[in-house]
């Protein structure tokens, strides 16, 4: 007889990617702590991040500023040291509220909204790292700036200032990441750059293995969501 599965917690999953990602960093000769694991939490309620916090889990993804705003200054009270990453689209009448509730932007994509950050940065005192988002597969209907503009626009956020800490892509759902993952990879390498933010729960081993520093992992560690969130 089979024993039957213990219930699936955020503890133990949240043990399980830690060891996936432990087990890819090794296999491509690289340090498990070389790797951020970023849990994404959008639409769930806060219970699920005190879930994931009990289990030492700090860094957390949202995709909406108003989500983020909502949900975590409470949080912060009890655990100081949650990081906070913000991984959805900005608008920039977002910008203010977006600096003053998130400690990392995985999603600067245009001159606009560089712009807008940098003055903000100035105004608040608080200078975000900041990851370029990519867009690999030239989606039309996606955030990020085309590969071939990448090189200019990290130049142009490098001249106002900005704390460039990265890329970041998200590949298109049909095609397989890795060609993408490379590809951003190889856009890192030639402006200098160290960080990455790809992988996702269906992806993050093999992002991992071509360079990932930062992988966003939701329903993997949540479950699933039952209502889709705003892109
Ligand atoms: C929702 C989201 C994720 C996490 O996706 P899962 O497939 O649930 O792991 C990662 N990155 C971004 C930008 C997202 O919006």
């Amino acid at each position: 007889m089979t024993q039957p599965l213990p219930e699936a917690t955020v503890a133990s999953r949240l043990a399980a990617i830690r060891q996936q990602i432990a087990d890819a960093a090794a296999t491509s000769g690289r340090a498990p702590d070389a790797v951020t694991l970023v849990a994404v939490a959008k639409t769930f309620p806060a219970e699920a991040v005190l879930e994931a916090l009990a289990a030492g889990q700090r860094h957390f993804g949202e995709n909406r500023v108003q989500e983020g705003m909502a949900k975590y200054p409470a949080l912060r009270q009890a655990h100081p040291d949650l990081v906070l990453h913000l991984i959805g689209p900005l608008q920039t009448n977002k910008v203010k509220q977006a600096v003053a509730h998130f400690d990392v932007i995985h999603t600067l994509d245009r001159d606009s909204l560089a712009t807008e950050l940098a003055r903000e940065f100035e105004k608040s005192g608080r200078r975000l790292p900041c990851f370029v988002q990519v867009n690999t597969g030239e989606e039309p209907q996606k955030a990020g700036c085309a590969p071939q503009e990448a090189d200019a626009f990290i130049a142009a956020c490098r001249a106002l200032d900005l704390p460039v800490a990265g890329l970041m892509c998200i590949p298109p759902a049909e095609e397989e990441p890795a060609p993408h993952f490379a590809l951003l990879n190889k856009i890192a390498k030639r402006n200098g750059l160290d960080q990455l933010s790809m992988g996702m729960s269906s992806d993050f081993e093999t992002a991992v293995m071509l360079g990932a520093t930062h992988v966003r992992v939701g329903s993997a560690i949540f479950g699933g969501r039952s209502y889709p969130p705003a892109q």
